[in-house]
């Protein structure tokens, strides 16, 4: 296949470069000028060519909570974005990742589905330590790319570790050479505060004030004194808080990721929009989306991720904030969105998107031999934007199951036309989905 006339971002260019692509099998081949086949061949005039997105923080849900997502229409929903590499949480499917044969039980049925590339993360509960945790660390090993902890949880089957658990976790995965991902919020803080605003009722505020700020700085500063005295891998998921974000900034062996959701809204916009806008940790006060934007163009936060979660209807609106569920649908708007209200907005050059949407991910879970960059050798994963069309986020257009979304009516700049992976076109905009669930494979790292 050769791909003619778009305008390609290269890794660490500033600048739009106009060459061909040449796509044997499920590689790049040949990148240049006037290139041409017998084979078939897309016309990209007027388009501009993106290395495929990662969003490496989704719940697909599956197996067992599948009324909420599943892998195939979770999936779906990435291609239609133009991502064609997510990588799953361990902790809302049933049974959890922790073990090795939960793992393989869980790849036997979502590979059948997937339509993009897929890793998995492994998981590390309180109920791991009622058994062998490092042992089943080493046996999930070759097939995870990182452990995911939690300060504090809302799922009683994945119970959050206490700052000594997590210490002993980070012994482990220093030794294993494999980071360690953090829900970072202060237990303590969060469940006082929840017992104090329960009681003065039912508004979004309210929730807010169970999880401000200070309850993710507290819960990275203690992350952090942790990791560094063991010299160990820490990425910190779903940041919202600017000064916490801050703590990572000369932190080699620290990194962390934030979500569109708290670079576009603050808890002034979650009293108006209500239910689709709450997400665990909830959007912070209004100073720290420019605090999020200047710490994720300095790289002090290393790339975004969707933390796709979401929900039907009926669970999001239960007539109380404090039981509504908490997270939403995002894989599908997350490319988009940064490319938009980032890179055309003028908030991050091109370099740096290319970095936030694809290739720090890759990097740092170990993939970018393959994935993460448009380079000869590589995987032939291409997203295919139009940036001169706008089009209006519709929540019931989407190809998740959750259609309930915060950026419901929100015009963006920059159409996803096509996405490719390894070579073969797996969503068009024009017919949808056009590759056979399965078609999407299993990833480890190198
Ligand atoms: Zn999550």
């Amino acid at each position: 296949m050769i791909i003619k006339n778009g305008k390609l971002a290269l890794p660490c260019e500033d600048e739009w470069k106009k060459l061909d692509i040449r796509i044997q099998g499920e590689e790049i081949t040949e990148l240049g000028d006037d290139l041409c086949s017998e084979d078939e061949m897309i016309d990209a005039e007027g388009l501009l060519i993106l290395p495929g997105g990662i969003d490496p923080h989704v719940h697909f849900d599956e197996p067992g909570y599948t009324e909420r997502e599943d892998f195939y229409y979770g999936s779906s929903a990435s291609a239609s974005g133009g991502i064609t590499t997510v990588i799953d949480m361990p902790c809302t499917s049933i049974p959890p990742i922790t073990s090795r044969e939960n793992l393989l039980k869980k790849l036997n049925i979502i590979k059948k589905k997937a339509i993009v590339d897929f890793g998995l993360f492994g998981g590390i509960s309180s109920q791991s330590f009622e058994g062998d945790f490092a042992r089943d660390m080493e046996e999930l090993l070759e097939s995870v790319l990182g452990f995911k902890t939690y300060f504090i949880s809302g799922m009683p089957d994945f119970g959050r570790l206490d700052h000594y658990q997590f210490r002993e976790v980070l012994k482990v995965a220093k030794r294993l050479n494999i980071p360690v991902l953090l829900h970072a919020e202060d237990y303590d803080y969060v469940k006082r505060a929840t017992e104090v605003e329960m009681e003065r009722g039912n508004s979004w505020i309210n929730y807010y004030r169970t999880r401000p700020e200070v309850a993710e700085v507290l819960a990275v500063q203690s992350a952090v004194q942790l990791a560094e005295e063991i010299e160990a891998d820490l990425h910190i998921v779903h940041i919202g808080s600017g000064e916490a974000g801050e703590i990572l900034r000369g932190r080699d062996r620290i990194t962390g990721e934030t979500a569109p959701h708290y670079l576009e809204f603050d808890c002034n916009d979650i009293e108006r929009i209500g239910s689709a806008l709450k997400v665990t940790p909830p959007v912070k006060s209004p100073e720290n989306k420019q605090g999020l934007w200047n710490l994720l163009t300095d790289g002090v936060i290393d790339f975004i991720a969707s933390d796709h979660a979401p929900a039907p209807e009926e669970e999001k609106n239960t007539g109380s904030v404090w039981s509504d569920y908490s997270g939403i649908p995002g894989t599908g708007t997350l490319l988009p969105y940064i490319f938009a209200r980032g890179y055309l907005a003028g908030r991050i050059p091109l370099r740096r998107l290319l970095e936030v949407i694809s290739e720090s991910a890759a990097k740092r879970y170990g993939i970018y031999h393959r994935k993460g960059s448009i380079e000869v050798g590589k995987d032939a994963d291409l997203v295919l934007i139009d940036p001169e069309r706008d089009w209006i986020v519709r929540g019931d257009e989407f190809f998740s199951k959750g259609k309930v979304t915060p950026f419901e009516g929100m015009k963006f700049r920059g159409k996803v036309v096509k996405t490719i992976l390894r070579g073969r076109v797996i969503y068009d905009d024009k017919e949808d989905i056009v590759v056979e669930p399965g078609y999407g494979k299993f990833l480890k790292k190198d």
